[in-house]
């Protein structure tokens, strides 16, 4: 088993980094963008080529994805059916209200050692466009000995279509190899 922690902005959607207009092409791999609809969200666009290919990823056997966003509930509450993510059934892990970056605790990397603890998967993918600005984080993911594979894209970009090869091919491993090693090295 594989669980795969999703964040939601600066992932699904691209920030447009107030040009108000999507990334290009070349930097993300999709040319299929639509402005997010979300009352109150950051503007931002995504790509139904990429929710795509996270919705095959996330029926794969074998792989559980759950939320790890400040958006908690209202990412499969809001996000997901407005850009056509199936994610209602994901499960959501709550916390945002432990932030405390004043004193370098970010709830999302608490909340993940608390998960995998629990849970105990043979790997993890963990998608945040923050994690290599936690240097606890960073360390963290230099050191673990689990199979892992963390994915940090650009705010303005969100996931790209190497990403997404990049996690086929470790869930591939995982899945029906049973033998991966984390990037461990670009952290
Ligand atoms: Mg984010």
């Amino acid at each position: 088993m594989i669980t795969a922690y999703f964040d939601a902005d600066g992932i699904f959607d691209a920030a447009t980094d107030h040009r108000f207009s999507p990334p290009p092409a070349e930097q993300t791999g999709w040319d299929d963008w639509h402005p997010i609809t979300v009352p109150g969200a950051f503007p931002g666009y995504w790509s139904r080529e990429l929710v795509d290919a996270v919705n095959r990823i996330a029926s794969l056997p074998g792989v559980t994805c759950k939320w790890l966003t400040s958006w908690e509930e209202q990412a499969p509450l809001q996000l997901a059916p407005a850009i056509g993510l199936n994610a209602a059934g994901w499960e959501v892990i709550y916390g945002v209200e432990e932030d405390d970056p004043m004193n370098w605790h970010w709830w999302k990397l608490a909340k993940i050692h608390e998960d995998l603890e629990k849970d105990r998967p043979e790997g993890f993918i963990w998608l945040d466009d923050d994690i290599t600005s936690d240097p606890a984080a960073r360390h963290w993911l230099r050191t673990i000995d689990r199979p892992h594979l963390a994915i940090c894209p650009k705010t303005t970009d969100g996931l790209t279509k190497t990403h997404l090869y990049d996690i086929e091919a470790f869930i591939g491993k995982q899945v029906w190899a049973c033998s991966s090693v984390g990037r461990a090295s670009d952290f």
